[in-house]
């Protein structure tokens, strides 16, 4: 059965017309899912009594549940979620001062097969509905019974893969008469998929966007993002900056820093030269071990403080993002429904 959280707003009121419903009661509708967290038909006592039941007759409401979850020592919270054709998807909250920040999923699994990440690894099993991405949003804030601030599209799968399902579970999510986080603090976060960056431009959409750049040299991200061979950087950095002078907003890159593969001068140089071409923000990111990721090393502090100062004095911003929840491994390329499940059965 189809879910009722896959639909934005004007689609809602299409539903309740067509059921003889009233335009009120699909605002009715609406509030009582994404404002008072409400999602069984039965318990909305302000909808006509015929509604409500042509509602259960038609549609399911959350299209995931909770199998078990994780906490860091941090207060990040992993949790694993069951989908209805048991395909397993993670997604991360990161309690941060007055921000709770949603990590979702957008696929289960993903195709493109980074060499450093836990998601790649497992293979691709499906794309996600939006019913299913806003279902995350849904179920972690009644988890935590605290209200979703922050959303980022940079759990499990390509987000610009599942492109209309993504644009809209964010469009659901960001509506003001409902969950209503705002577009700003809303990040969709690519490898660098030119296709769908390239429909994100025409159709001016204005969710932030963030890059996973890890290595400023197509010979070297070939190796160690296979996706790279069909979408290459020089043809990547003038659609990003097609974006940025369009969008008028700044690009963030995304750097997980590897010893000995993407850390020395050479490559800060480099990166350098890529990012004064448009308007930019890097995030220097901690590496994150797992089982799967022998083959990539942390760097020591010494050598983070060392390639975080060959930035000094540029005019771009650079931050270390602080590392989160590694001792659950829900950070950074560390997650895999699959091994979770695998490890529950
Ligand atoms: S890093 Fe992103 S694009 Fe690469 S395999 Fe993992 S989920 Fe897919």
């Amino acid at each position: 059965m189809e879910s009722i959280l896959g639909f934005r707003y004007g689609e809602l009121c299409g539903i309740v017309e067509d059921a003889g419903g009233k335009k009120y009661s699909a605002k009715q509708l609406w509030s009582w899912l994404y404002k008072k967290s409400v999602t069984d038909f039965a318990l909305m006592s302000d909808l006509p009594a015929d509604l409500r039941s042509y509602l259960s007759s038609r549609f399911s409401t959350i299209p995931l549940k909770v199998e078990t979850s994780q906490k860091s020592s941090d207060g990040t919270v992993k949790l694993l979620l069951k989908l209805y054709d048991s395909n397993f998807i993670e997604c991360v909250i990161i309690p941060e001062k007055e921000r709770l920040t949603l990590c979702v999923s957008s696929q289960a699994g993903c195709r493109f097969n980074c060499a450093f990440c836990a998601t790649g690894k497992a293979g691709f099993k499906r794309n996600l509905s939006a019913s299913e991405i806003v279902g995350q949003v849904l179920t972690a804030s009644d988890f935590l019974c605290k209200k979703i601030t922050n959303i980022v599209y940079m759990g499990m799968g390509e987000p610009f893969d599942n492109y209309d399902e993504v644009i809209k579970s964010a469009d659901i999510i960001s509506d003001d008469s409902g969950l209503a986080v705002g577009k700003r603090k809303i990040t969709i976060s690519t490898f660098g998929h030119i296709d769908g960056l390239k429909r994100y431009t025409e159709e001016d959409i204005r969710y932030k966007l963030a890059i996973s750049l890890h290595n400023p040299f197509d010979s070297e991200r070939d190796l160690i993002m296979p996706a790279n061979r069909k979408y290459s950087l020089k043809e990547l950095f003038p659609v990003l900056k097609s974006y940025a002078k369009k969008s008028n907003r700044k690009v963030v890159f995304e750097y997980i820093l590897m010893k000995g593969v993407n850390d020395t001068e050479k490559h800060a140089s480099e990166l350098i030269r890529l990012l004064r071409t448009l308007p930019s923000k890097l995030n220097l990111i901690r590496f994150h071990r797992g089982s799967e990721n022998d083959r990539f090393r942390p760097l020591t502090e010494e050598s983070s403080v060392r390639f975080y100062n060959y930035f000094r004095g540029e005019d771009f911003p650079v931050v270390f993002r602080t590392s989160r929840g590694e001792d659950i491994a829900a950070a950074c390329g560390q997650l895999s429904a699959e091994r979770l499940s695998e490890v529950m059965n």
